[in-house]
């Protein structure tokens, strides 16, 4: 898991100067976020986070836009919220915060501060988004790293938090540790993700799984991993191969 720290000065600027351009002083409101703003805005987000979703930590080549605060909660319970301590002091938009209306004069529900607010964005994949869907919860990437771990069987560790709990539940599915895994397996094995990388045929796949597993005859499922699909999932995830790297030199495991 990598901290995100959402008072960047250069992500922040970087983003404010495409979200102030959006803010129609005139009205009080935000004008719609065009195509070309959004990929912007995206772009900001994903250099941030060196390309990686804010929970799963999957590479991601587009991504969606996931709102800390969802967009559903009413601008009035974030006072609360963030004195609970569980959002940054700094998700508003500070600029527009105090003149943005979010009501526009035809009774239309135009796009609240904490919509395109960089303090209250992050990239994540569908799969991520979805999951947290409009849950009022910490996001695990404001705990130090240290915090957070994953064992030799793909589990992933946090600190006790009760707002983690839903996205804890999801990261730890079956499928996810799969990945995981896998790669502190070829770690361990001696087998670089430069090499898993550039295995594009199944031969040179299984060649390298049959390092992996430390076995000639890989079970049918084993060889399933060969296959695009799950070669190209196994590669979306190589953040964890040198998570692992790391581990093991620092003799964390
Ligand atoms: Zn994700």
């Amino acid at each position: 898991m990598q901290y995100i720290d959402k008072s960047s000065l250069i992500y922040s600027s970087r983003f404010n100067s495409i979200s102030n351009r959006l803010l129609d002083t005139n009205t009080n409101s935000y004008k719609d976020v065009g195509d070309a703003d959004r990929a912007a805005m995206k772009d900001v987000l994903r250099d941030e986070q060196n390309g990686f979703c804010a929970y799963c930590m999957q590479s991601l080549i587009t991504g969606t836009n996931d709102h800390i605060i969802p967009r559903s909660v009413n601008v009035r319970r974030f006072p609360a919220l963030i004195r609970q301590g569980n959002y940054r002091h700094d998700i508003v938009h500070t600029h527009s915060w105090s003149r943005a209306v979010h009501i526009s004069a035809n009774g239309q529900v135009k796009y609240y501060p904490h919509d395109i607010a960089y303090g209250n964005l992050v990239l994540t994949c569908e799969e991520c988004n979805s999951r947290k869907d409009n849950k009022e919860i910490k996001p695990i990437f404001f705990n130090n790293p240290t915090e957070v771990s994953y064992n030799a069987d793909g589990k992933m560790k946090m600190p006790a938090n009760a707002f983690c709990e839903e996205i804890r539940a999801y990261l730890n599915e079956t499928a996810n540790c799969k990945w995981r895994c896998l790669w502190y397996k070829a770690q361990n094995a001696g087998v670089t993700d430069v090499q898993i990388c550039n295995a594009t045929d199944k031969i040179a796949r299984t060649k390298l799984l049959r390092q992996i597993f430390g076995r000639e005859d890989l079970t049918v499922d084993q060889f399933r991993l060969a296959n695009d699909s799950n070669w190209n999932l196994l590669v979306s995830f190589r953040w964890f191969y040198h998570y692992f790297q790391l581990s093991a030199q620092n003799g964390l495991r």
